[in-house]
């Protein structure tokens, strides 16, 4: 195959894959068409404050993805990071500590303690469920297990669905939740570890990224849509840009949401219909209504706090103090 590769889209998911080909000695071209890099992850600077869009947080420290791949380019160095485990909710009764493992889960004084128990039960089979088994719950919502719930314990995953970004548990896929649990089951080599960079700004993550790229001679094209990706026969052919030219290629790697891409950037019949209804479905999972607050004097030495309550407005994070 010819070492050239085209990447649509410079968000984390696309500078990472790029990372990796130029690593292995492939020449790359990533197409962005936003006039920064980083995505969904981008963050503003706003009166000397650094914005991020809504809440983003590194879970799983050392043992996320993200970690892991900056650890084999070698380049774990360059991003300074933060320990992140001052977490609280916070309610009308003041502040509960986020759970992170069963001690934790038992001790959780914002749920009384029948509720602690049946929680327990619920997310301990989950916890030390098999990857392969969580498929099996991808199309299922969260609600298939939460419906069971009294309104007390229902009260922690309402908490927890401002984590997962959606605006109720129906959103959240009950299989990518379990991932989530599993991920963080110490005795299944998981972590409940949080990190955020250093210095501010969730994109320092793809700032590093993108200096790896443009150090081994990879290129990134800001302001540049890709309209079209051309397929004959079910091979691909090459990319049209915004100006209308057509740029062969053997390989090309879309790494935009799957239902834009799919949707956006092919012809119709390029893939079954059954994969892009499921793919379709994904967009409906992703609603948030979310206020960020960046904030000029120390308030509180909690580092995130989640309101949670009937009176309480869903996707309000306060943030306080990570970063100067
Ligand atoms: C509010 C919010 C909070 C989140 N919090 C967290 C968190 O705390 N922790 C966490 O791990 N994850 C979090 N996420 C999820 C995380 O942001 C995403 O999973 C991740 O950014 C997705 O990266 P991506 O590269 O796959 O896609 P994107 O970031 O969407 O990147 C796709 C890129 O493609 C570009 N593009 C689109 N169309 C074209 C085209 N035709 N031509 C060229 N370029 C194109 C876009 O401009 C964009 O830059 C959060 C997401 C949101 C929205």
């Amino acid at each position: 195959m010819d070492k050239h590769v085209y990447v649509i889209g410079a968000g984390i998911s696309g500078l990472t894959t790029a990372s990796l080909l130029v690593k292995k000695g492939y020449s790359v071209d990533i197409f962005e068409k936003m006039g920064k890099i980083g995505g969904r992850t981008a963050s503003t600077v706003f009166r000397n404050h650094i914005l991020d869009n809504g809440f983003h947080i590194m879970p799983f420290y050392k043992k996320s993805a993200i970690f892991q791949v900056l650890k084999k380019l070698n380049i774990d160095s360059n991003l300074k990071l933060a320990k992140v485990d001052k977490i609280a909710f916070y309610s009308d009764t003041g502040f509960h500590k986020y759970p992170k493992g069963v001690v934790d889960l038992l001790q959780l004084s914002l749920i009384p303690f029948s509720s602690r128990v049946k929680l327990l039960k619920v997310l301990l089979p989950m916890a030390f469920a098999s990857m392969r088994k969580t498929e099996e719950w991808d199309n299922l919502s969260l609600t298939e297990i939460t419906k069971k719930l009294d309104s007390n314990t229902n009260a922690f995953f309402e908490a927890v669905c401002m984590l997962a970004f959606a605006d109720n548990a129906e959103h959240v896929s009950l299989g990518e939740f379990a991932r989530t649990m599993i991920r963080a089951n110490p005795f299944k080599g998981g972590t409940s570890e949080f990190a955020y960079p250093d210095d501010g700004g969730y994109d320092a993550i793809s700032q590093v990224l993108s200096n790896y790229i443009i150090a081994n001679k990879g290129k990134i094209h800001l302001n540049s849509p890709i309209k079209k990706i051309v397929v004959n026969d079910s091979r691909i052919q090459g990319i049209i840009t915004k100006d209308g030219i057509f740029h062969p290629s053997e390989c090309v790697v879309v790494s935009l949401p799957a239902y834009q891409g799919i949707n956006q950037l092919f012809d119709h019949d390029v893939f079954d219909k059954k994969f892009i209804d499921k793919v379709n479905k994904l967009d409906k999972t992703t609603a948030v209504v979310e206020v960020h607050f960046a904030l000029n004097k120390k308030i509180d030495s909690r580092q995130i706090v989640f309101p949670v309550g009937a009176f309480t407005t869903k996707g309000f994070f306060f943030i306080s103090n990570i970063t100067p």
